[in-house]
């Protein structure tokens, strides 16, 4: 099953992307994650990448498809995949379309922008794996410490306020009119993002079809 996590920044597409892949069995795709890896490794793409990022801004489509193209076409994602936070932009959506790349379903998780801007100050991730959690709705087990690989958690520097309506604005004028796109093709359901993660990942499962 291939499926794609829709939403605004901060709308719960990386944890229940994580959810997902321990009850699907399929590896989530984070572009966003990528990115963030390829900056701490100082590649090329990270080079690139970097000052759209920190500002809020989206990076460009030619970067993000180059990415994504590879990643979907490694073994593990030959059952499935998640992708989170791709696409962004109607040329990226066409872009899959046209590479083959089929999807199943399109989940957008939908929470209120004043919401959003309330939860990202609480949002801290680990910089190693990239595992999501909140200081309120989802703490790790031990304050500051990732459950996963037990790096130390840090702020997203564009969790920052203003970079955070930033990323607000662009969602609106960009992101946003994928819902229309995938909505005329059949493939999209809505779910309420502002509820606790699991009710939400349960309405999530029975949306797409799976055992909840
Ligand atoms: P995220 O972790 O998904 O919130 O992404 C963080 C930042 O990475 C975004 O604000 C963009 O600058 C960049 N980014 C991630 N995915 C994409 C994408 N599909 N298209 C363009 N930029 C992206």
């Amino acid at each position: 099953m291939n499926l794609i996590l829709l939403g605004a920044p901060g709308a719960g597409k990386g944890t229940q992307a994580e959810i997902l892949v321990k009850k699907l069995s399929i590896p989530a795709i984070s572009t966003g994650n990528m990115l963030r890896e390829a900056i701490a490794n100082g590649t090329e793409l990270g080079m690139k990448a970097k000052q759209h990022m920190d500002n809020g801004s989206l990076v460009p489509d030619e970067l993000i498809l180059g990415i994504v193209a590879d990643r979907v076409a490694q073994p593990d994602c030959s059952n499935g995949f998640i992708l989170d936070g791709m696409p962004r932009t109607l040329a990226q959506a066409e872009a899959l379309e046209n590479m083959g790349v089929k999807i199943d379903h399109v989940v957008s998780i939908e929470v209120d922008d004043a919401v959003i801007e309330g939860r990202m100050t609480g949002r801290r991730v680990c910089p190693k794996c990239g595992a999501s959690y909140h200081i309120v709705a989802n703490p790790p087990k031990m304050e500051g410490i990732c459950n996963a690989c037990g790096s130390e958690l840090t702020i997203r520097k564009d969790d920052a306020p203003e970079t955070v309506r930033k990323r607000l604005e662009v969602y609106h004028a960009t992101t946003e009119i994928l819902k229309e796109f995938y909505g005329k093709l059949g493939r999209l359901c809505i779910v309420e993002g502002n509820q606790p993660i699991e009710k939400a990942n349960e309405e999530i499962l029975k949306a797409i079809g799976a055992q909840v």
